[in-house]
């Protein structure tokens, strides 16, 4: 048979290795040859539906339904539609806002709530999926180089953008990462981001393992399930890692079987990197760089590089630092936006202006700030939109939240720019404690200005109970400027 898409893959794949699992979200498992199958009967009833080429197909199935999700979007490849995996923990408006840009025909969900009022033709449970064997299109006729999948970003900076992944894309596969070598993976991540979906849902079809996915995260279940299943390669999201470090019971978890403990999506504070490694001696870290519009991931870094505040691993050819004028950066420790090329560029779902911004020339645009050191190890300093600006002098929160996570009192950090009159931005952070602590925030900033140049401590530090979050598990920034400009306006007004 001719292998011109991941879903032909996998029917080679469940030839090779039928009865070994491939999918298993300790509510249901199943085998190569099971998923292979599913996903020829479900894709002929949605072709029986009245799915033509082209048509999207909503996703909103969280990761309970793993072997589910997984399913569905195979079938969707095998009858010809594009699959749009969206989190079911976004807000109902998200939601609507997303599905009115992508226009889907149909949905498969376990919470047909959230797609009640959608208008869609048929919304199936995920429970009841339709099958027809029979209607499955001829595979061979299928384009191959069709548009395979709209995936949502995570909405940090904004609205929810849908980048559009092509099939040739997917074959070619998430670079960089160790996934693929994994025998098998447990892990936590949404499966309906880049990196749950891109990584986990695809990960058995491009390499044989096997995915265990918690359905739910919670730190004593994960360490319960390392237990369990055994999994060669953990994957945990740097908030997560600390959940999971933070748990009373975490050093009677035998990680003996776990050869690497990959993390990723958000900045990884230092401290997690040391505390694990203290307690798995054994275990390799990496930390993997990517985002939703370009599978960039690194995540090479070797031991040493994992403990260097930042480090994803050597730069790569692949990747670039550009100044402001768009001109490649050569020399060590200068600071620039990082680019990365891509051999099957993606691309904004209806949006020609914001995709002309951020693709060119088989070059993405990340919107993410990083240097090169004098080992050659790519930094990554933050986001561009949140480069603090003070007094015309370039601050990233990267530098003072690293500070701010190595006092012991300090459980997670958040820094960002908040307006000021006369300096343009002033430095602002919010903190919150770990378990039993208590400082305050004057200590925190005296303990600031021992460890940074006076322009980069804090003049607003606030102490929350917790920081917000959204689904895929990154600190809302623009959620938390508002609140720090409210506080640093009240401290103006006391004195
Ligand atoms: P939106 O684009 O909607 O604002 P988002 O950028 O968070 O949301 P994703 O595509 O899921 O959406 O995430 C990619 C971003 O996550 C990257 O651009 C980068 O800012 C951040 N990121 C990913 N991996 C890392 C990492 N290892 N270290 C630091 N930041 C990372
Ligand atoms: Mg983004």
């Amino acid at each position: 048979m001719d292998v011109r898409r991941i879903s032909d893959a996998l029917k080679v794949r469940a030839a090779h290795q039928r009865d070994q699992v491939a999918h298993d979200d300790t509510r249901r498992l199943i085998t190569f040859a099971q998923w292979d199958r599913e996903a020829d009967e479900i894709g002929g009833g949605l072709a029986a539906a009245g799915l033509r080429a082209g048509d999207r197909v909503f996703l909103p199935i969280s990761n309970a339904r793993a072997v589910e999700m997984a399913i569905a979007v195979f079938a969707v490849f095998r009858a010809g539609g594009i699959a749009v995996p969206i989190n079911t923990r976004f807000s109902p408006k998200e939601v609507r806002d997303y599905a009115g840009l992508v226009e889907p025909r149909f949905a498969i969900t376990d919470v047909p709530d959230l797609v009640a009022d959608l208008g869609l033709e048929t919304v199936w449970h995920t429970d009841a999926m339709p099958r027809d064997l029979a209607a499955l299109p001829d595979q061979a006729a299928l384009d191959p180089d069709a548009d395979a999948e709209i995936l949502a970003t995570s909405g940090t900076t904004g609205k929810i953008k849908g980048v559009v992944v092509s099939h040739p894309d997917l074959m070619a596969g998430v670079t960089g990462t160790n996934l693929d070598r994994s025998r098998s993976t447990l892990h936590a991540l949404p499966l309906t981001g880049s990196g749950g979906n891109l990584g986990i849902v695809m990960l058995p079809a491009r390499g044989g393992a096997t995915a265990f996915t918690q359905p739910k995260f919670d730190p004593k279940g994960f360490l319960e399930l390392v237990r369990e299943k055994r999994p060669d390669l953990v994957y945990l999201v740097p908030s997560m890692l600390r959940l999971v470090l933070d748990h009373p019971d975490v050093a009677d978890y035998d990680f003996a079987g776990v050869k690497y403990l990959m993390t990723g999506t958000a900045p990884l504070p230092n401290d997690s990197v040391v505390r694990a490694l203290k307690l798995w001696p054994h275990v390799r870290m990496r930390n993997s760089y990517g985002m939703s519009e370009g599978g960039i991931g690194i995540g090479t870094s070797t031991q040493e590089q994992v403990l260097k505040p930042g480090c994803v691993g050597k730069l790569p050819a692949h990747m670039q630092l550009r100044d402001e004028d768009d001109r490649v950066i050569t020399q060590a420790n200068v600071v620039g936006e990082i680019y990365g090329f891509q051999k099957h560029p993606r691309r904004y779902w209806r949006d020609e202006e914001a995709t002309a911004a951020s693709f060119r020339g088989g070059w993405t645009k990340t919107g993410d700030l990083g240097f090169v050191d004098e080992d050659g190890d790519l930094i990554v300093c933050g986001r561009s939109k949140e480069l603090i600006i003070r007094g015309g002098y370039n601050i990233t929160p990267l530098e003072i939240e690293t500070v701010l996570h190595q006092h012991p009192a300090v459980k997670d950090a958040a820094v960002v720019g908040i307006d000021h009159d006369v300096l343009g931005e002033d430095v602002a952070a919010a903190i919150t404690l770990a378990g039993g602590a208590s400082i305050s925030a004057d200590e925190l900033a005296h303990y600031c200005r021992e460890h940074l140049a006076d322009n980069k401590v804090p003049r607003t530090i606030v102490i929350l109970d917790e920081l917000p979050h959204n689904p895929n598990g990154k600190v809302l920034k623009r959620e938390l400027k508002p609140l720090l400009a409210e506080a640093a306006a009240q401290r103006r007004a006391a004195r």
